[in-house]
C-alpha cells in the first residue's frame, strides 16, 4: 500500500489501552485519564481483525503500545493472536518495563519478537519525579527480565529533556556497554502535556554527539534513527530527531488508537474510525488514512506545537 507521496506503508503501531501505571509529566495528566466506557474502545476481536486487515494491505510489522500495554489484562492473548495473523512478520512492544519481571517470558512465548523499554534517567529521585509514581528499580529489573527472557536487540528509549537528563547522556549511552541493548535518544515533542515545559527543555539530539565525541557512526540505519556506537559498546546509540531533522520522507507507518481511530500522522488531528466495522469497512478506513497521509507535519518547536488532538498516552507513542 503506497500513499500519495509514493511511501510504502508497512508498519502499524497499535495502542491497546490509554491507561498506564505511570504518569510521566510529558505524556499524561497527573490525575491519569478517565476510564472510558468499554463500548468506546476496541475489543480484542476488533484489534485482531484490524491487524489482519492491515497485514493484507502490506503492513507486516506491528508495534503494540499504549498507554502501558502491559496493564491490559488480555495483553498476552492479543500478542498471541497478532503473532498468528498471516502476513505479520514482526511484533515489537513498547513498555515502561515495570511489569516485565512477571511478563517478559510469557510475552516471548506469545510471539513478541522485540521490546523497547522507556528509561529517561538513571537517577532514582528524578525517575520518581518524572513518572510521578514510578520506581527506577522496577524499570531496571524490567530490562534485566527482558534480557533473561531471551529478547535480542532490546531498545532503551530515552526522551532527551533539557534541564532534566541532558547531564546523563553518557551514563544512559553506557547502558549499551553494560548490556547488549540499543539506546535511542528521542527529542521531546511539544504534545499537549508538554505545555508546562519551558523552551530550555527542547534540545536537539546533536547534543548527544557533542557529549560523546568518541561516537562512531554506523552506516546501517533502522529507518528513523541516525546510528552510532560507543567504542566497545555491545549495542548501538540512535538519535531520533522529530524536531531538528524530521523523517517524514521515510515515514512508513499508520497508527491505530485504543478507541479505534486510524491516524495518518502523529501530529495531525485527522482520524479514521473503525470501531464496529467488519473487515471490509476497516480496509476502506485504512486505505482512506493512507491516502490522507500528509507529505510532512509542520515543523515542531517550543512555539509550534503538535497538531495532535490527544496526549501521547491516548495516541500510542
Ligand atoms: N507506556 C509505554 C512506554 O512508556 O514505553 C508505551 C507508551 S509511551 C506513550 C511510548 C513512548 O512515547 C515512550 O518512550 C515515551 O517516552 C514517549 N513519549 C511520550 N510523550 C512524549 C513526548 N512528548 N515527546 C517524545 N516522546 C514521548
Ligand atoms: Fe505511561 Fe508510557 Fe506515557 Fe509514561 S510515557 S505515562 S509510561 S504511557
Amino acid at each position: 500500500m503506497r500513499d500519495g507521496f509514493g511511501r510504502e506503508i508497512t508498519y502499524l503501531r497499535m495502542s491497546v489501552t490509554e491507561l498506564c501505571n505511570l504518569r510521566c509529566r510529558y505524556c499524561m495528566p497527573a490525575e491519569g485519564v478517565c476510564k472510558r466506557r468499554h463500548e468506546e474502545m476496541l475489543t480484542q476481536e476488533e484489534m485482531l481483525r484490524a491487524v489482519g486487515v492491515a497485514a493484507t494491505l502490506g503492513m507486516h510489522k506491528l508495534r503494540i503500545t499504549g498507554g502501558e500495554p502491559l496493564v491490559k489484562k488480555n495483553i498476552l492473548a492479543i500478542c498471541e493472536g497478532a503473532a498468528m495473523t498471516p502476513g505479520i512478520e514482526e511484533i515489537c512492544l513498547t513498555t515502561n518495563g515495570a511489569l516485565l519481571p512477571r511478563l517478559a517470558k510469557p510475552l516471548k512465548a506469545a510471539g513478541v519478537n522485540r521490546l523497547n523499554i522507556s528509561l529517561d534517567t538513571l537517577d532514582a529521585d528524578r525517575y520518581a519525579w518524572m513518572t510521578r509514581v514510578g520506581s527506577l528499580d522496577d524499570a531496571l529489573k524490567g530490562i534485566e527480565a527482558a534480557l533473561e527472557a531471551g529478547f535480542a536487540r532490546v531498545k532503551i528509549n530515552a526522551v532527551l529533556i533539557g534541564g532534566f537528563n541532558d547531564d546523563e547522556i553518557r551514563p544512559l549511552a553506557r547502558l549499551s556497554e553494560r548490556w547488549p541493548v540499543d539506546v535511542r535518544f528521542i527529542e521531546l515533542m511539544p504534545m499537549a502535556e508538554v505545555a508546562a515545559f519551558g523552551p530550555e527543555a527542547f534540545i536537539p539530539c546533536g547534543r548527544v554527539v557533542e557529549a560523546l565525541p568518541e561516537l562512531e557512526p554506523i552506516a546501517e540505519s533502522d529507518g528513523v534513527a541516525r546510528l552510532y556506537r560507543l567504542p566497545g559498546g555491545q549495542g548501538s546509540i540512535g538519535l531520533i530527531s522529530p524536531l531538528s531533522a524530521h523523517f517524514c520522507g521515510r515515514c512508513n507507518r499508520l497508527r491505530l488508537t485504543a478507541d479505534g481511530r486510524v491516524k495518518p500522522c502523529l501530529h495531525s488531528p485527522r482520524e479514521y474510525p473503525l470501531k464496529g466495522l467488519d473487515a471490509e469497512g476497516m480496509r476502506r478506513q485504512f486505505l482512506a488514512a493512507c491516502t490522507a497521509k500528509p507529505e510532512r507535519h509542520p515543523l515542531l518547536s517550543y512555539e509550534s506545537r503538535s497538531g495532535a488532538n490527544r496526549s501521547m498516552n491516548r495516541i500510542g507513542g
